[in-house]
């Protein structure tokens, strides 16, 4: 039986952009992520979804330690990753790492390959020999060795990432975010990088969160997809299971958007639903469910009443009104409307 490796509970980011009002000044918020959860099972690839400002990256900087969490928990095997706001102690530091979009930017211009690599070596595993290291990694990502007096500029974009990979095996990691991995690269690097990644997880057993706006890519390399709009999880299943049957109308929609290359992927799309109006400001995010605005389903409860997670089947669960919702959560509603409900 697989273990959770990461455990998401509630997890809240909210930033304050600014303040309205003259007096009683109010903050405004950008609400990036509001109330996320969900767990990794050892040794998985989960995909997590969404449109551009959906709230997927600021999930990896929060996973990561580059942001703290505004509330909720985020727990590595059971550990607290954010006990009493102090920094993230070294072995669990070491634990988790990323690998960013941007490989150009994510790599010091100034420092050799050898040195890139060396840096993690050094502060995680001190007692090991840094250049036979630095060897063994370029060897497991199958770059030549002499890579390592090259600098960044010299390779090319999707060497480039190649050597983020590396340098985040450095660690030992057992978990990898994977934020966008491929979507800077050219299209004939995107399959080697990707068959490098699935590679790296089968020989060493590492756990992916994946992190794209590239539903297609999904089908063939997550275990299970969870889909994120405006700062909240809509669905999450098997990927087996979400590309046949989808649930929620948000990813309905976009999976009926998305190209395929074959006559039974073709058949497996859900009919077509034509995407209404763009994601709204997460500054202004509407009220009820967040969807609502853009939903061909959209009932008046949508608009008040913000639903949560339910199963839908086995480990399929979908957040939308369509499905049965408790009955605390939907009643003042219709004791507040009933009347006007009655009459539609
Ligand atoms: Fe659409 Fe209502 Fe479901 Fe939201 S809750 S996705 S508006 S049907």
């Amino acid at each position: 039986m697989s273990t959770e490796i990461l455990t998401v509970d509630g997890l809240k980011k909210h930033f304050v952009i600014g303040y309205e009002g003259t007096i009683n000044r109010r903050p405004i918020k950008v609400k990036a992520v509001d109330g996320i959860n969900f767990g990794l099972q050892e040794g998985e690839t989960f995909g997590l979804v969404g449109e551009s400002g959906s709230g997927k990256s600021t999930i990896a900087y929060i996973t990561v330690g580059m942001y703290q969490p505004t509330e909720g928990k985020m727990y590595f095997r059971g550990e607290d990753l954010f006990a009493g706001n102090l920094e993230r102690p070294l072995p669990l530091r070491k634990e988790i790492q990323i690998v960013f979009q941007d490989p150009g930017s994510s790599l010091n211009p100034r420092r050799t390959i050898r040195q890139i690599l060396e840096l993690p070596l050094r502060i995680h595993r001190p007692k090991e020999d840094p250049l036979h290291e630095v060897m063994r990694l370029l060897d497991m990502v199958e770059l030549p060795i002499e890579y390592m007096h090259k600098y960044p500029q010299m390779l090319s974009g999707g060497e480039k990432q190649i050597i983020a990979i590396a340098r985040a095996l450095a660690t030992n990691p057992s978990l990898i975010i994977l934020d966008e991995p491929t979507s800077a690269l050219d299209v004939s690097v995107q399959g080697k990088v990707i068959n490098l990644l699935l590679r790296l997880q089968r020989e060493l057993g590492l756990t992916y969160l994946f992190i794209t706006h590239d539903l297609s890519l999904m089908r063939n390399v997550a275990s299970r997809v969870g889909i994120m709009y405006l700062g909240k999880i809509c669905e999450v299943a098997e990927a087996s299971q979400f590309f046949q049957d989808p649930q929620h109308p948000y990813t309905r929609m976009l999976l009926s958007s998305i190209p395929v290359v074959s006559e039974e992927e073709e058949a497996a799309k859900p009919e077509k639903i034509e995407s209404t109006g763009e994601i709204p400001s997460p500054v202004n995010v509407p009220a009820g469910c967040s969807f609502h605005t853009r939903c061909p389903h959209v009932m008046d409860i949508c608009k008040h009443v913000d639903p949560v997670m339910v199963d839908t089947s086995p480990g399929h669960m979908a957040r939308c009104h369509l499905f049965e919702q408790p009955a605390e959560l939907i009643a003042p509603f219709f004791v507040e409307h009933g009347d006007a409900v009655a009459q539609t």
